[in-house]
């Protein structure tokens, strides 16, 4: 047995930091942070493709205003606050009936997707431990594409996520899905669309899997949830993914992503309240009073519910409708740019403003780099190695220098086969053929330190 360090034993010197002794004025900590603040992505003028949903000053500074107007309340208590429930329960059945809902569909409104992502394995964690007590090591089957809040959930919640991979349209392959259900298995996922390439698992086939096996299926609409709809409004082909495909039973679909609400807002609905009773808990032994809680958060800001209230109410169904058309719009115009220069290749099929474009002929990480030395925040996949771009109405001003900029990066590439040696390709490149995770894990953990070290 390795001796077990015992940090404890000896204290350290003092922190660096300590409160300042007298307060400052309110007008000098505004002036500091708003210097901090120039050093941040440039998000406004849509340099960055991911992290921000940006539809305009005007509609940021009417959220920021509903935000503010419920800056103190706390949904943790819905008695104390009535119109924070109201709010909260509005606009889960809102999202209820965009989705395909009945007067069944029950859910709450939670911090983020990842949030609600996590309620949703809990749930079914203890549905199963409920009604099929004899497994013992419960398993969920998902996409490799599936967000990471699943295993992040499985990992904090003790169930084992087992990993389909896709096909070659890079959608999650059926055979190979029904191959990985076990005894174990307490639930399916499917993504609406996946984040990395944008495409849309089948999840008519696999609602139908889903009840031959007698499981449930979560459809992931973080990202789909408040754009598929309008897609298929405005006659885009989307395939039939939400609560009108039998075996669908639950889905997540974020607010702060393409609602374009304020960030910690959420929504996770299951078909039927008997599903939602096991995201519920409470405990009755605590001095403090007894203690029924919703979600994983004990308090919860009434800003974030408020502004999702406010901004499904203020856009309306024909301001997303426009804001969707507008969005792709700009989608098409990127894609047809970046497959017009030759190099490059967009992946699978995506079937939102969501997608992925890699290269077969050049580094695409050195085609990042010089993206990133022209002032765009790019984000690296991998597996295949790929660029990701998500478009919003950010866009419309940025997606002609987006494109001319790509052109110049990969003329730049092509003339210097030796750019993905260097910089953070290198790096990327290094990482992306790491066969240590355990190494590569290790690596992370000490980056995260460093970025926490004050
Ligand atoms: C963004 C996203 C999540 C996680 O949501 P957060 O709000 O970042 O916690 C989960 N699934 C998909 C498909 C997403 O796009």
């Amino acid at each position: 047995m390795p001796e077990v360090p015992n940090s404890n034993t000896q204290p350290g010197g003092k922190a660096k930091l300590s409160i300042p002794k007298e307060g400052l004025s309110h007008q000098q900590v505004l002036e500091t942070m708003r210097t901090y603040q120039q050093k941040d992505a440039r998000w406004q003028t849509g340099q960055t493709w991911s992290l921000v949903y940006f539809a305009g000053q005007t509609h940021s500074d009417f959220i920021k205003q509903a935000h503010n107007l419920f800056m103190a309340e706390n949904a943790l208590n819905p008695g104390a606050f009535p119109s924070l429930a109201r709010f909260e329960n509005e606009v889960v059945s809102m999202t209820a009936s965009l989705l395909g809902g009945d007067e069944a569909v029950a859910g709450t409104m939670t911090s983020g997707g990842t949030e609600s992502i996590f309620l949703v394995v809990k749930t079914y964690r203890d549905y199963a431990r409920h009604y099929r007590p004899e497994i013992k090591t419960p398993e969920i089957v998902l996409p490799v594409t599936a967000h990471p809040a699943f295993d992040k959930a499985c990992h904090y919640l003790d169930v084992i996520p087992v990993f389909v991979p896709l096909t070659d349209e890079l959608r999650v392959d059926l055979d190979k899905y029904r191959q990985a259900i076990t005894s174990n298995t307490i639930f399916l996922v499917a993504s609406a669309p996946s984040y990395p390439h944008g495409t849309l698992d089948p999840v008519e086939a696999l609602g139908q899997l889903a009840l031959e096996k007698e499981l449930p299926l979560h459809v992931d609409g973080c990202l789909g949830g408040f754009m598929l709809p309008w897609l298929k409004k405005l006659g885009y082909p989307i395939a039939p993914f939400d609560f009108s495909v039998p075996g669908v039973t639950s889905l997540t679909a974020d607010l702060h992503k393409y609602a374009y609400a304020a960030k910690g807002a959420s929504v996770v609905l299951y078909r039927n309240r008997q599903y939602r009773r096991f995201q519920f808990y409470v405990t009755t032994r605590w001095p403090g009073g007894i203690y029924p809680s919703s979600t994983a958060a004990g308090t919860r800001p009434g800003g974030p519910i408020a502004a999702a209230w406010a901004a499904l109410q203020a856009i309306g169904e024909n301001g997303y409708l426009e804001m969707a058309q507008r969005t792709m719009a700009v989608t098409q115009k990127l894609k047809a740019g970046i497959s017009a220069l030759g190099e490059l290749q967009i992946l699978g099929n995506p079937v939102m403003s969501v997608f992925a474009y890699t290269s077969p002929v050049i580094n695409i990480y050195a085609v990042a780099d010089q993206l990133e030395a022209k002032g765009w925040l790019v984000d690296r996949l991998q597996h295949p190695a790929a660029l990701h771009l998500m478009v919003t109405l950010a866009h419309e001003q940025s997606y002609e220098a987006y494109l001319n900029d790509l052109k110049e990066a990969v003329e730049f590439v092509k003339q210097h086969p030796k750019a993905g040696d260097q910089g953070k390709a290198a790096v990327y490149g290094m990482l992306a053929q790491s066969t240590d995770p355990a190494q590569l894990v290790e690596t992370m953990l000490r980056s995260l330190d460093k970025t926490y070290d004050n």
